[in-house]
C-alpha cells in the first residue's frame, strides 16, 4: 500500500506509541520487581570482618526505627572506631613506622554527597569528621593538619590514640623494622559498611588506621571515594578492605557499582572486580582484598582473593557472620 502522509503519520505514531508502551511496560515490570524484592529485603546492613557484628548492632538500632542509612552506617562504624582492642581502626589502631596513628575515613549518602578525611591524627571518630566535611563544607576531602584543625573547630577532642598495646607492638616491630603486609592481619582490618534503609535508600561508610607500620604519610584506599567505598542510589553500593594499593589501582568500589549498573548481581560484581585485580596486577597473590556489595533490591555479595575474609549481615533474619567466597583455592 502506498503510504499517504496522513497514513504514514498515523502508522509511525502507532509504532512509536507501541514501542513506548512496550518499553514502559518492561520498565514498569522491572520497577515493580525491584520494589517487591526491596520490600522483602530492606532494611539490611553488611560490614567487613567479624568486628562488623557489633557495628551492625548499632546500625540496626537506626535502621529498625526507620532511620536513614547514612545515620546507620555512621553510628555502626563508630563502635569499631571506639574499640581500643581493635588494632586496625580508630583508637588502638597500630601506628605507622614513626609511631603515629593516622586515620582514613569516608562516607557517602543517597544523594551522591560524599565526605572524607585522610591522614588524620588524634581524633577518635574520623567517620564523624568525614560526615561533617560532607554536611558542612563545599569539599569532599580534608587531609592531615587541615582535617585535624577542622575537627577541633567543630568540637572534637584531641585524644592520644596510641594505646599501650599498640605501642608495644610498634616497639616489637621496630627491632627488625620489616614491613610485610600480612594476609588477613589478625582477621580484623578496615571496617566498611553499606546499608539499605526502609525508604530504599543506600549509604556507605569506611574507616581505618590503614596498614600497620606503613610509611608516614601513606594514605590507603579507604578515604578515596570510588576506591574504598562508593554509593550510587540508583544502583547499589560497594566497600573494600585489604591492601589498599590494589583497590586504588583498579578503582574497586566504583567498578563494582558500574558492574551492577550493567546488570550483574552484587556477588557477580564483586567476583568480577577481584578478577580485574588478577588481570591487571601480577603480584595479586601476595595480598588480600575483600569486597562487599549491595544493590537497590537489598541483595548482597562478597568476594576476596584469599580464604579468610568474612562479613556480618544484619536483616530481618538477624545478625550473621558469613564467610565470603574466594578466588584462590589455597
Ligand atoms: N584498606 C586499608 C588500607 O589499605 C587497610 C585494610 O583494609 O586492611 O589502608
Amino acid at each position: 500500500m502506498k503510504l499517504s502522509r496522513r497514513n504514514f503519520i498515523s502508522k509511525s505514531t502507532f509504532v512509536t506509541i507501541g514501542s513506548l508502551l512496550t518499553l514502559n511496560s518492561i520498565t514498569a515490570k522491572e520497577f515493580a520487581e525491584t520494589k517487591l524484592k526491596a520490600r522483602k529485603n530492606k532494611p539490611v546492613v553488611i560490614s567487613t570482618w567479624s568486628h562488623g557484628v557489633a557495628a551492625n548492632e548499632a546500625a540496626w538500632e537506626v535502621l529498625k526505627n526507620k532511620g536513614k542509612a547514612i545515620d546507620a552506617v555512621e553510628k555502626g562504624v563508630m563502635v569499631t572506631e571506639a574499640d581500643e582492642d581493635n588494632s586496625s581502626v580508630g583508637i588502638g589502631g597500630f601506628p605507622d613506622r614513626d609511631g603515629k596513628v593516622t586515620l582514613d575515613a569516608c562516607v557517602m549518602d543517597e544523594t551522591g554527597n560524599a565526605g572524607s578525611v585522610s591522614f588524620l591524627q588524634h581524633i577518635v571518630h574520623p567517620i564523624s569528621v568525614a560526615r561533617l566535611v560532607m554536611d558542612k563544607t563545599p569539599h569532599v576531602m580534608l587531609s592531615g593538619e587541615g582535617a585535624f584543625q577542622f575537627a577541633i573547630e567543630s568540637g572534637f577532642k584531641k585524644t592520644n590514640l596510641l594505646t599501650e598495646k599498640a605501642k608495644k607492638a610498634w616497639e616489637k616491630w621496630k627491632v627488625k623494622s620489616e614491613y610485610e603486609p600480612v594476609i588477613n592481619i589478625e582477621n580484623h582490618d578496615t571496617i566498611g559498611m553499606v546499608a539499605l534503609d526502609s525508604d530504599g535508600n543506600l549509604s556507605g561508610a569506611c574507616t581505618t588506621s590503614g596498614l600497620a607500620f606503613k610509611m608516614h604519610g601513606r594514605v590507603g584506599d579507604s578515604p578515596i571515594i570510588g576506591a574504598g567505598m562508593f554509593v550510587d542510589n540508583e544502583v547499589g553500593a560497594a566497600v573494600a578492605t585489604g591492601m589498599g594499593e590494589l583497590v586504588m589501582k583498579t578503582m574497586g568500589s566504583f567498578l563494582i557499582v558500574e558492574f551492577m549498573r550493567n546488570g550483574l548481581s552484587p556477588q557477580e560484581a564483586c567476583e568480577k572486580a577481584i578478577d580485574r585485580i588478577k588481570q591487571k596486577l601480577p603480584d595479586y597473590k601476595n595480598f588480600q582484598i575483600g569486597y562487599l556489595a549491595i544493590n537497590k533490591q537489598g541483595e548482597t555479595g562478597a568476594y576476596s582473593i584469599h580464604k579468610g575474609f568474612n562479613y556480618a549481615k544484619y536483616n530481618k533474619k538477624g545478625n550473621n557472620l558469613i564467610d565470603a567466597g574466594h578466588l584462590l583455592k589455597d
